[in-house]
């Protein structure tokens, strides 16, 4: 049969067929008037997806060069930091932290849990300058209580909190301000629909501030930088101009799904991300599969492999037969569990349709009989609840 090439994948994500058209047909020269004005409105409209007040700033580079700016900009050496992890990406906060000078302070839980809040709270003395976490770990699909974390640091020091939220951000409802996040990151690749190239944050007054006193070495990425040419409507160095321009248009396409209001469109693509992983974790459970997050993310789904079976022939079979990817366990977690994303440019033909192949990927991999259709039904079940659910919004 015919096979489509999709991803599956938390990163990069299926691409939103506006966005490719803005690069492809993007010449500004980004130190001219019509580059400074998509630079600018590219800006102002970050802040809305992110639903924040403070600077928001859009890097070229992948989510890690944020993540490391946020170290460079807001440390110095011999800084005690607490490091929050629970997966592959938890632990490149505890590289970068090392990296630089810091003295880490690791809080780490098995791979697919999450930490308990009195946990952290016995961890945060007076001493820790900066407290880094993920809103949603891709590597395990667990979700991190944000909200509850950041009371705790905000109760108890002066810490900054650093959030990687490069898989939440778009997926997950979060307060940025409200909840006092100092440093919030995301990444082109994920929710906003693009490819990779872009990485962006937004940085609070207190964030700021830390960076005058802060001596790690910084040049490329300090951000003091960035803020200032971004007040003149520039980034400090080439940026990645044509993937602006596919920004530009994620955006507007994010606005029209909130009906002309930004703010509303982030709402609109968190729901369906819910929507999307609710689906998916009913259409796994009814086929008899484990999921591998105590407290999973809408972001994506991680699933257990069926004993005996190496995750890896799943993602394999996925591929073979219908030319879709789905991501493999990451480190020790590779042939245990297979992770299928919701994170962005998803809708439900896609969420039923993976759900069908999975159906049959595993009949190939197992050997065994699958009840066709049960995935794919208990999915259905999930999206007409939600259906009715808003009719009676609307007619109450
Ligand atoms: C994708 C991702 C990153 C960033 O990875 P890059 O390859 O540098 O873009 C960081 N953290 C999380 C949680 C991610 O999902």
């Amino acid at each position: 049969m015919l096979r489509k090439n999709r991803l599956f994948t938390p990163g990069p994500t299926p691409l939103l067929p506006a966005a490719q058209t803005a690069m492809a047909s993007f010449t500004a020269h980004h130190r001219t008037a019509d580059f400074r004005a998509l630079f600018q409105r590219v800006l102002a409209g970050m802040k809305e997806f992110i639903g924040t007040q403070h600077d928001v700033l859009v890097l070229s580079c992948s989510g890690t060069g944020v993540m490391e700016a946020s170290v460079s900009n807001l440390t110095s050496p011999g800084d005690k930091v607490l490091v929050l992890t629970a997966g592959k990406f938890g632990e490149r906060w505890t590289g970068l932290a090392k990296a630089f000078g810091c003295k880490a302070d690791v809080l780490s839980v098995p791979y697919g849990e999450t930490f308990s809040l009195n946990e952290i709270r016995a961890k945060l003395t007076s001493d820790v300058r900066a407290v880094y976490v993920q809103a949603t770990e891709s590597s395990t699909g667990a979700r991190h209580d944000v909200k509850g974390i950041a009371k705790i640091v905000r109760e108890q020091n002066d810490a900054l909190l650093i959030v990687d939220a490069i898989t939440g951000l778009g997926t997950t409802h979060l307060d940025v301000d409200g909840w006092g996040v100092d440093f919030i990151i995301g990444g082109s690749q994920k929710a906003l629909m693009m490819p990779p190239g872009l990485a962006y944050c937004a940085v609070s007054e207190r964030a700021w501030k830390r960076m005058e006193t802060a001596t790690s070495p910084r040049y490329y990425f300090d951000l003091r930088k960035e803020r200032k040419a971004a007040a003149k409507g520039e980034s400090a160095y080439t940026p990645a101009t044509s993937l602006f321009a596919a920004l530009g248009a994620a955006l507007d396409f994010i606005r029209d799904m909130g009906n002309g209001n930004l703010s509303n469109g982030r709402e609109e693509l968190v729901n369906n991300a819910e929507l999307c992983a609710e689906m998916t974790r009913a259409g796994a459970r009814a086929l008899g599969l484990k999921l591998f997050a105590a407290a999973p993310a809408a972001a994506l789904t991680a699933i257990s492999s069926p004993d005996g079976v190496d995750s890896g022939m799943i993602v394999k079979e996925f591929r073979e037969s219908f030319d879709a990817v789905v991501a493999n366990g990451q480190g020790e977690m590779k042939g245990k569990l297979f992770r299928m994303a919701h994170i962005g440019y998803y809708d439900y033909l896609d969420t039923i349709g993976i759900l069908a192949a999975l159906e049959h990927v595993l009949a190939r991999v197992t050997g065994s009989a699958v009840e066709y259709g049960a995935s794919v039904r208990a999915a259905q079940e999930v999206y007409a609840r939600g259906l009715s659910g808003k009719r009676q919004l609307v007619e109450a």
